[in-house]
């Protein structure tokens, strides 16, 4: 199973289609959604993880950018502002998938950004702020 953890923005004309769901019935994919904001006349950001076989994704993902849909993983949207960080550790205790973790041995925290999943959790934990999501209202943008 072929996986992909996108940031997806509809531009405002294209946000009342159906276009998620496309993938399901004409690619054989499956989504999990993990935000959306979608409001009509707006432009639109979803956070899903997509799967299926890589194909599928492949060319479910080139039909979505064919109407004008713009799509970075999840990875290109999200990076540590390492001259803030602290490396307080408050993160590491948060982070669902180990994108953040302590390195016992230097006590320095690593962050992975290919394992991130854009959960947000860390934004609103780190007390300097130095975690930034280009897709979170929470964040200073990129
Ligand atoms: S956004 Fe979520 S998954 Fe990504 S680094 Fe922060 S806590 Fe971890
Ligand atoms: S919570 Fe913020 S300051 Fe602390 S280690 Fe994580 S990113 Fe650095």
């Amino acid at each position: 199973m072929y996986k992909r953890m996108l940031v997806l923005r509809f531009p405002p004309q294209i946000t009342d289609q159906p276009l998620v769901c496309t993938l399901t019935r004409e690619f054989d994919l499956c989504f999990n959604i993990l935000k959306a904001e979608i409001l009509p006349g707006q432009e639109g950001i979803m956070v899903l993880e997509v799967s299926g076989h890589k194909k599928n994704v492949t060319d479910g993902l080139r039909f979505l950018r064919d109407v004008g849909v713009k799509i970075k993983s999840v990875e290109q949207e999200i990076r540590r502002n390492d001259d803030m960080c602290i490396q307080c550790g408050a993160c590491t205790g948060i982070c669902p998938t180990n994108a953040l973790t302590l390195d016992r041995d230097t006590m320095e925290v690593i962050f992975d950004p290919k394992q991130c999943k854009g959960c947000e959790l860390c934004v609103a934990v780190c007390p300097v702020r130095a975690m930034e999501i280009r897709f979170s209202k929470e964040t200073v943008l990129l």
